[in-house]
């Protein structure tokens, strides 16, 4: 393991499944407001601790280390490694960016019109309704596409060109920052949370 990040705390949706990393700052943010709770785990057993109980489980454990704390005008706080999220509609989560690369991770490197997987540099980005007949630049309307079935394609609508979409291109819900993580980036708390793919 490398250098623990120790001032970055995962966060995982309702469903465990880990969708950000937050700082200290954002995270007792989350946590003051109930949007979330602490995961807190001591001899493989998780506790899920409200702020409330995260501050009472501080002043009875109070950080050994104080880089491992914050300190409030009254309270001395541990900070938390990781944060479990009480509702997906609160998804603290940063925006996807729209770039090339993160239209590929959304299509999974797969052409949508062949459903074949490629790799990048086999690959092209395709305006479903082009560009010169109002089609816009979009989550919505640009697709990973490979170069044989673009060029195909060329400047017509799918059906014009007797093509058909293999799903129905959409705005990512949040970006899929696992895959993209080290293992070297990961505090050992971290984990057991997180389905690393060597
Ligand atoms: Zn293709």
């Amino acid at each position: 393991m490398g250098c623990v990040p120790s001032h970055r705390i995962l966060v995982l949706n309702r469903l465990w499944q880990p969708v950000n990393i937050v700082g200290v700052k954002r995270g007792f943010s989350l946590l003051c407001q109930d949007y979330a709770q602490v995961i807190h785990t001591s001899d493989g057993v998780f506790d899920i601790l409200d702020f409330g109980s995260w501050v009472e489980y501080s002043s009875e454990n109070p950080p050994g280390n104080p880089v491992d704390g914050i300190q409030t005008v009254r309270l001395s706080l541990l900070i938390p490694k990781v944060l479990l999220l009480r509702a997906y509609d609160r998804l603290p989560i940063r925006e996807m960016k729209f770039n090339r690369q993160n239209l590929f991770e959304r299509d999974g490197f797969k052409c949508q019109y062949c459903n074949k997987i490629f790799q990048a540099q086999e690959l092209n980005l395709d305006h479903v309704i082009p560009r010169d007949r109002g089609g816009q630049t979009s989550w919505e309307n640009v697709v990973t596409s490979c170069i044989r079935c673009n060029s195909r394609k060329g400047n017509r609508l799918p059906h014009e060109a007797g093509m058909r979409l293999v799903r129905r291109p959409q705005k990512p819900r949040w970006r899929p920052f696992v895959s993209s993580i080290d293992e070297d980036e990961c505090d050992e708390s971290w984990i057991q949370f997180m389905n690393l793919k060597s």
